[in-house]
């Protein structure tokens, strides 16, 4: 892997990498002023000027500076990375924020840090491995009664045989391909005055630097330090828990010697439910009733989350309209820590009217003597009679798609001709 290629200074080639440098053009200038440096400035001088902001503005000294510490470490990410440091010079932080670092957006600044300390020295204690999260898929039912639910995890886990040190004691030694490095340095001869050296990270230790004498290589792990391992965790689902609620299972990720591990985080996703849909607390459902039951009452029941059976009933007189919203109090999903505290059960009604002709016309008499009296209008001469017809919007919108398609196949006058 290449991560850098630097021009090599040295007495021949230091005029060479001015000259390469000295007449650049670049489209805008924001990241290298972050870091107060030139847009010629060579890799070195971009880390040094890095190092000093980073841990000026470091968050732990410069609680106020988060926002000076993300713009820091954004522009370190793009200078430091030969790739995206073309990109923005010809084409801006636009560039960058289209194609160059994907739709994962930027790193996290902590990240960036550590990767660039490495974490040595003083600043290891923040070293942390990566959280790992998993998607869970939970019913409505699950959220309401309450479940716990096995996941299998695999994991590294710290060698028991050799306590994560990869051999006995005194296997470790420097990695004879890099002297201890982690790192193959290439020179490559550009043209007459010039070099470019090519730094790879070392393929035999993986940039660690050191290696396990095979000789004394732990068994078990194989050298690795760590192995994989199943691992059963229980989920507890609580009460009143919301689709996309995280339960985070703290130090469950992988181990790794001398790094805290990294979570596991289950993230809940709520499938949908035939008669139920959650909103807050509440609970909403859609209820047919007949138009005979809009008007003199109705008993209705309805099977709960927990599987009771609710006895849903209408008060004398009541007329329910249609789309009119009734709620059943202490009947919604139960409150996440409070489960005896549930919130409303929501009751939307839809009303089924008799289809045309449902009555005898003779009969029609007896039926609008019960129901509230019409309002009767004077009809004058001057009104004019028109009949209603059928409406259907969908069908109406088929027929101008329809015939705004036929227009464009041919003239309006052939249409005309058929027509007529
Ligand atoms: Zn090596
Ligand atoms: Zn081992």
């Amino acid at each position: 892997m290449t991560q850098a290629a630097y021009p090599l200074i040295g007495s021949m080639a230091q005029a060479t990498y001015t000259e390469m440098w000295g007449g650049k053009m670049v489209k805008e200038r924001g990241y290298y002023d972050i870091l107060g440096v030139e847009p010629t400035a060579s890799p070195d001088e971009i880390k040094k000027a890095y190092r000093k902001l980073a841990l000026k503005y470091h968050p732990d000294k410069n609680p106020n500076e988060g926002e000076r510490f993300k713009l820091i470490s954004q522009a370190y990410e793009v200078l430091s990375d030969e790739k995206k440091r073309d990109l923005y010079d010809k084409g801006g932080e636009q560039a960058i924020k289209e194609g160059g670092l994907g739709s994962g957006g930027f790193s996290s600044p902590m990240d960036i840090f550590d990767m660039f300390f490495g974490g040595g020295g003083r600043m290891n204690r923040e070293r942390k491995g990566k959280n790992v999260v998993h998607q869970m898929s939970v019913s409505l039912e699950d959220l309401y009664n309450g479940a716990t639910r096995k996941l299998a995890l695999q994991k590294n886990v710290i060698c028991e045989k050799c306590e994560g040190h990869g051999g006995k004691k005194g296997a470790v030694e420097n990695c004879p391909t890099c002297k201890g490095r982690g790192i193959q340095v290439h020179v490559q001869q550009l043209g007459p005055g010039m070099v470019q050296q090519i730094q790879t990270m070392c393929s035999d230790c993986h940039g660690q630097g050191e290696r396990i004498n095979p000789k004394y290589r732990c068994r078990n792990c194989n050298g690795n330090k760590t192995v994989r391992e199943k691992k059963i965790i229980e989920v507890h689902i609580d009460k009143g828990m919301k689709d996309g609620q995280k339960i985070t299972f703290h130090g469950e990720g992988d181990q790794e010697p001398g790094l805290e591990p990294g979570d596991v985080i289950i993230v809940l996703d709520q499938k949908d439910h035939d008669t139920f849909q959650r909103r807050g607390d509440d609970l909403m459902t859609k209820m047919d009733i007949q138009l005979v039951e809009a008007l003199c009452g109705f008993r209705r029941t309805l099977q709960t989350l927990d599987k009771r059976t609710l006895l849903i009933t209408s008060k004398a007189g009541e007329v329910i309209k249609h789309g009119a919203l009734k709620c059943v109090l202490n009947e919604g999903m139960p409150i996440y820590r409070d489960p005896f505290e549930k919130g409303r059960l929501v009751i939307q009604f839809f009303v089924i009217f008799p289809e045309d002709g449902w009555l005898p016309l003779h009969k029609l008499h007896h039926l609008e003597a019960l129901l509230p009296q019409r309002d009767d209008i004077m009809v004058t001469e001057d009104m004019e009679y028109v009949e209603l017809s059928k409406f259907d919007p969908e069908a109406e919108r088929r027929h101008f798609a329809g015939e705004a398609y036929e227009e464009d196949e041919r003239p309006r006058a052939g249409v005309q001709c058929h027509t007529s």
